[in-house]
């Protein structure tokens, strides 16, 4: 639990979403000293500590409430409540808000040379994706009768290297499935990333707080639409 009296806010170290969330917190002033490479920035105008760390890592500090406050792609965040719940842990966040940025989706894919297919050959197939809760919560739903094959890196050459049959990855441009001779199918989720709040936060002072900082982010939203 966290000892301190400042908000404390989960972003990503490096990473697709670091650029995008430093800003974020910028526009709605929150000053912070990033230049050392540390894991924590203290602001400097406000009771708020920034933690940087590896993405996957967000959902659980604050569903555990080391951090009050984190941004994350959806992606990360249902993925690891799926496997949270099967852990019996707690995986309950308050999502305070959508953001307009991280924007991907989670797709279906497979070699080219097939051709189009139909739900129906994902049958009896080994999929590869690091994403397995959500894949096979989608499975499920479609009673599609296919094995999850857990990989964290390098999903895309899975197919080639022998490992599945097709895989199941984050896809933005479509580039890196064509230069990897995939064709894309069905996509089965669609992330931004968001903003969430440990549900068991009490604090008035960081209550307050928030409250304070969510209506500049939405104005911060509304002025770019
Ligand atoms: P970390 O070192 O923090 O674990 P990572 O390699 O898992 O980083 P990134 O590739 O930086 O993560 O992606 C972070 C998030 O950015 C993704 O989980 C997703 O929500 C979002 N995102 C947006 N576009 C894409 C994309 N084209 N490919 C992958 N992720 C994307
Ligand atoms: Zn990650």
């Amino acid at each position: 639990m966290s000892n301190t009296n400042r908000l404390r806010i989960a972003i990503q170290k490096s990473g697709r979403l670091s650029k995008d969330c430093q800003d974020l917190l910028k526009q709605i002033g929150v000053k912070l000293n990033l230049r050392e490479q540390r894991l924590i920035a203290h602001s400097t105008n406000m009771p708020i500590d920034v933690l940087r760390v590896r993405d996957d890592d967000i959902p659980g500090l604050v569903m555990d409430g080391v951090c009050d406050l984190g941004i994350v792609g959806e992606n990360v965040l249902v993925e690891s409540q799926a496997e949270r719940q099967n852990q019996q842990q707690c995986a309950d966040v308050i999502k305070l808000s959508k953001l307009d940025f991280g924007y991907c989706r989670l797709a279906l894919a497979w070699p080219q040379e097939l051709g189009e297919q139909s739900k129906s050959w994902f049958e009896g197939k080994r999929i590869a994706t690091t994403y397995p809760e959500i894949l096979k919560q989608y499975l499920k739903r479609e009673n599609i009768n296919a094995s999850a094959v857990m990989l964290t890196g390098s999903v895309e050459v899975a197919p080639r290297a022998g490992l599945a049959d097709a895989i199941c990855d984050l896809v933005s441009t479509g580039a890196t499935l064509e230069a990897n001779g995939l064709m894309q199918g069905e996509t089965i989720l669609e992330s931004n990333a968001c903003l969430i709040q440990n549900p068991s936060l009490q604090d008035p002072e960081k209550l307050a707080l928030i409250e304070k900082l969510m209506p500049r982010l939405k104005g911060v939203k509304q002025a770019k639409e």
